[in-house]
């Protein structure tokens, strides 16, 4: 695979131009992390104890707008390392959305078909963006959600084996392993080491996996948070209910320290208050991310937490969540702040 060239860093406004690194890649593939560290202030003020800090990881700034990017791009390189991944062969997988967009996204990029096994009611953006990519796509029932994707991409992998490369980012521990080599390490670096919570949303796990155990490996003490749906019928986009459903063989729950479950209509709320206070559109499981940093920050004395931003809001707009999102107004932070008080006790350990 054609990632010869480094990816280059995001430097501040103001950084001198005498140290910029030419802005240039010689494919997507090269474009994927090095995302930014936001401070998440507005939303927090007057809520946490002053030696304290939110940051955000704004995922959305990948090419293919997802923290998926990572894990899709290390899964087709050690397919590739492996010879699993030939020329001739389709990339299939099951797909909430964000890693069929980066799948997709990879294979054009390296020249080879892909096909999208995803419940039918996956966000009419997430969808079409595929469809641009050229990816074909097939709908499971969206009753079943993403579990239903995972069983019909199996029968149809099934009824022709040669044909595919099925990187299976539920048990591949290329996922997280994408994780411990970019996302940990970046972020040990945007705070010169200080973090001291990681927070991150449930999918497949790899996120919270792998750079998890790579900020453990600098600082055992550092806590790693898990943060998923509160109920099977939730709305939160690429996020699992780990009791009601297939758990991802490369989750390992006794590896958090915590987790928290957080309702569909409390990550919204906080979906809205971002863009309207912190000036930042961000998709539900940031919402749910935020709530759970928040959650465990405010029991602090000092330290940096750190959430995972999954991705942006854009490709959410055509469902429920912009229906919020044309009524709010900030009159509503304090009331969600309240729950966030209240409720920070259904925290589990
Ligand atoms: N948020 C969104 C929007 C996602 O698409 C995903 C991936 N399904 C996640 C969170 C969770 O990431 P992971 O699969 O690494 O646990």
């Amino acid at each position: 695979m054609a990632t010869t060239s480094p990816s280059f860093p995001r430097l501040p406004v103001g950084a001198s131009p005498r140290f910029l690194p030419t802005a240039r890649a010689e494919s997507v593939i090269d474009l994927i992390g090095n995302t930014p560290l936001l401070e998440v202030g507005k939303v927090t003020r007057g809520l946490l104890r002053r030696g304290v800090r939110i940051m955000a990881k704004l995922e959305g700034f990948n090419p293919g707008g997802s923290v998926k990017d990572r894990a899709a791009r290390k899964m087709l390189q050690e397919g590739l390392k492996s010879g699993e991944l030939t020329p001739g062969k389709t990339i299939i997988d099951s797909t909430s959305g964000n890693t069929g967009i980066a799948l997709a996204m990879l294979g054009a990029a390296l020249g080879y078909p892909v096909e999208l096994v995803m419940a039918a009611n996956a966000s009419r953006e997430r969808k079409r963006i595929i469809q641009a990519f050229g990816a074909k796509v097939t709908y499971s029932d969206p009753l079943e959600g993403s579990d239903g994707a995972i069983l019909l991409c199996r029968e149809i992998v099934a009824k022709n084996p040669q044909r595919y490369f099925k990187p299976d980012q539920y048990s591949n521990e290329a996922n997280p392993l994408a994780h411990f080599e970019t996302t940990g390490p970046e972020i040990w670096r945007q705070t010169n080491g200080t973090v001291t919570h990681l927070v991150a949303g449930l999918g497949t796990g790899g996120t919270v996996m792998g750079t998890g155990r790579y900020l453990k490996s600098r600082n055992p003490k550092i806590r790693v948070i898990g943060v998923e749906p509160d109920d099977p019928m939730h709305g939160l986009e690429g996020l699992k209910h780990m009791g009601s459903s297939i758990v991802p063989p490369i989750y390992h729950e006794e590896e958090l320290d915590e987790k928290i479950s957080v309702s569909t209509e409390d990550a919204y709320e906080m979906v809205y208050a971002l863009g309207q206070i912190e000036g930042i559109l961000v998709g539900q499981s940031s919402g749910a991310a935020l709530i759970g940093a928040l959650t465990v920050a405010r029991e602090l004395k000092e330290g940096c937490v750190v959430a995972i931003f999954p991705d942006f809001g854009e490709r959410y707009l055509s469902t429920n969540l912009w229906i919020g999102w044309q009524s709010w107004n900030r009159s509503r932070l304090a009331r969600l702040i309240a729950k966030c008080r209240n409720e920070s006790a259904s925290a589990t350990t």
